[in-house]
């Protein structure tokens, strides 16, 4: 199979490799119907995680089933499928309690850009479509693996709701499909914060109601100048960085909720700010599989269309390319055929 590879910043190679098999008998082999491009990748691509050895890249996938081992139940060969970037039980405590992305038996799902892909605990990991999809619904399939399913985390970690304004900080794929998911949420008014004129006319076909462009502290007194003064009730942090987290922060009303999904590097926050914000602060890795049912059957029927964040679509074989265009922000996100 193709499947691409990092070996250090700026340097990501498509190679011949190995088919994924089955190693365990809770395995599931699936053929990628496609594969994307994922902003935390870029945290390798730029160097600021440091990459040690030739490492297989992606973790988004949907596809269909090509071998299961002799212990799976729940999905079948043939069956088409959508899984998370932590494989998971589904039965442990953590799972039920819908965590999943912390399941006690997790395990990370590597190599995802790839023709063939190997996913550990399928039965609790995989959720099979409810037929073959029509090939435009793909690329939504393939969101709600991630970026959908995130966004969507951010928006219920931040408590979205009828009533309620929400600010999302991020213009990434994550960031717009909060505001996709806020929408959903039923939330009254959702500001984006975005400078791009493509992205903020995305999120306001996802839902935006107001755009702020301003930044840090600028941004946050936007908010405040929008919201009478209060903060929003719900920000999403969609980026991971310093300012990102602050600006999220202060952008909330006492009381408020911040759901933060942005990978987090090097972020630290000040206690003695945290204490006079009085605001719930929850996220972390987005257990996305709580959400693939929902998810997957609203982009069934056609309900919306997260898959609208690909805004470049290239052959696998061009997945370095893919990276440079992200990393430049010359597209939103990348979808790759295998
Ligand atoms: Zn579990």
């Amino acid at each position: 199979m193709r499947g691409a590879v990092i070996y250090g910043p700026g340097d990501v190679r498509v190679e011949n490799l190995d088919d994924a098999m089955i190693v365990k008998p809770t395995d599931a082999v699936i053929r990628l119907a496609a594969t994307c491009v994922c902003g935390s990748d870029l945290w390798d691509w730029r160097g600021i995680n440091h990459v040690d050895q030739p490492t297989p890249m992606g973790h988004e996938y949907a596809g269909v089933v090509e071998a299961v081992g002799g212990d799976v139940e729940n999905v079948k060969v043939g069956d088409f499928v959508i899984g998370s970037f932590f494989a998971s039980d589904n039965t442990c405590p953590i799972c039920q309690a819908g965590y999943q992305s912390s399941c006690v038996h997790r395990e990370f799902v590597g190599g995802a850009q790839a023709g063939l892909l190997r996913v550990p605990l399928a039965d609790g990991t995989l959720v099979a479509t409810p037929g073959m999809p029509e090939p435009d619904l793909i690329p939504s399939l393939l969101a709600a693996s991630d970026v959908l399913g995130t966004g969507w985390f951010g928006a219920v970690a931040a408590e979205v709701g009828p009533g309620k304004t929400v600010a999302v900080v991020g213009d990434g794929a994550v960031g717009l499909l909060a505001v996709l998911a806020a929408k959903q949420l039923g939330a009254d008014r959702i500001i984006a914060m975005s400078r791009h004129a493509s992205r903020q006319e995305l999120a306001r076909e996802f839902g935006a109601t107001d755009i702020v462009e301003e930044r840090g502290d600028a941004g946050v007194a936007k908010i405040m100048e929008l919201t009478d003064g209060l903060g929003a009730h719900s920000v999403i942090e969609a980026v991971g960085t310093q300012e990102s987290m602050m600006q999220a922060i202060h952008s909330t009303r006492a009381g408020g909720h911040v759901g933060f999904v942005g990978v987090s590097h090097d972020v630290e926050i000040p206690g003695e700010e945290l204490f006079f914000s009085a605001v719930h602060l929850h996220g972390g890795p987005a257990p996305v599989r709580r959400f693939l049912p929902e998810l997957i059957d609203l982009i069934w029927s056609r309900q919306i269309d997260p898959g609208k964040v690909f805004d470049l679509t290239l052959p696998l074989d061009d997945a370095a390319e893919g990276y440079k265009a992200m990393d430049e922000r010359r597209a939103i996100k990348v979808l790759l055929q295998p």
